[in-house]
């Protein structure tokens, strides 16, 4: 363990740690160069791991999408998949938390004096930092349904930039995002060029229509927490399509719901303005959360983790 890691109880990590390139820091000390283009053209991809009552959920899973998202991108940090999963069981060991949001990113790094500039020719690097668990919904908003909304602006096309690949192109998202605050909704989902569903700022999307769950087939990210929504739907012998979503489907839905790793399973209650059912998360969203959150405490695709473990 470096002098840093050494920190106890009331230290600066319990505000969460960070490790960058080789070095483990709290994570107020974590920074990167203001000229790495992870960070000037958001050349970069990520990924982020929950940790609820400490166990990560579905880890592997998260490793191979960022692996992928990393091989896609022409990215290459040293670390390999097994020195990955360690280094954030550290972060999460040393900063004591058992519900976490674990991050990992990997930049493109700084151009090189004298050499092209070409992303090909920087040297890439891991970032990575856990800190407490965060929610994209409020705990009201979770209670009485999120209020949705469909935005003008149009997700950024796969052509441009694959959706698959997590990414920080988030100008659709975030000018989303201010759509909603303007007309007093809590989220916005953006369309395709097509006028068909994608996703929003950090989380997939599903309307429900008698009885069937539907989830758009395109433009978004493949999801952690939705993949676990098909699971569940087997599970509990609910309908489930992957198809395109248009967005008259999604204003006519008996329900909607949404998710994502920070927040899980988080069903709406108006679309648009429209208040769907009693104006409350309906009932197929409220049982695949609740399904979703008894089958987490149950260890469903939990990788404990090992908080005596020494480090070096
Ligand atoms: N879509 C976007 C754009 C996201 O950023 C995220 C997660 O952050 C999701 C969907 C949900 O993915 P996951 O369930 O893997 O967290």
């Amino acid at each position: 363990m470096t002098p840093e890691m050494t920190e106890t109880a009331a230290s600066p990590f319990t505000n969460g740690a960070a490790y960058i390139d080789g070095r483990y820091m709290p994570i107020a000390q974590a920074a990167i160069p203001i000229t790495d283009w992870g960070y000037r053209r958001s050349d970069v991809t990520y990924d982020v791991v929950g940790v609820w009552d400490g166990a990560f959920f579905r880890l592997d899973d998260h490793i191979r999408r960022f692996r992928a998202s990393m091989e896609f991108l022409h990215l290459k940090p040293t670390e390999s998949d097994d020195e990955i999963k360690a280094i954030l069981e550290r972060l999460v060991r040393v900063a004591g938390l058992r519900s976490a949001y674990v991050a990992m990113d990997c930049l493109r790094g700084v151009p090189r004096p004298g050499m092209p500039r070409h992303p090909a020719y920087c040297r890439n690097y891991l970032a990575a930092y856990a800190v407490p668990w965060v929610s994209v919904a409020s705990a009201e908003m979770m209670e009485r349904g999120l209020h949705l909304m469909i935005a003008e602006t149009r997700r950024i096309p796969p052509e441009s930039f694959e959706p698959r690949v997590k990414n920080f192109h988030w100008g659709d998202l975030t000018r989303g995002q201010f759509e909603a605050m303007e007309k007093g909704c809590d989220f916005a989902i953006l369309l395709d060029a097509q006028g068909n569903a994608t996703e929003g700022a950090g989380f997939n999307v599903f309307s429900i229509t008698d009885g069937r769950v539907a989830t758009p087939d395109r433009g978004a990210l493949d999801g952690m927490t939705r993949m676990s929504m098909l699971e569940l739907c087997e599970e509990l012998g609910i309908p489930f399509e992957v198809r395109p979503v248009s967005a008259a489907e999604l204003r006519d839905a008996d329900e909607i719901f949404t998710c994502t790793t920070a927040g899980g399973v988080m069903p709406a209650s108006r679309i648009d303005g429209r208040i769907m059912g009693n104006d409350r998360p309906g009932p197929i969203s409220t049982r695949l959360r609740e399904t979703f959150w008894a089958k987490r405490a149950q260890g469903w695709h939990a990788t404990p983790i090992d908080y005596d473990k020494a480090d070096p």
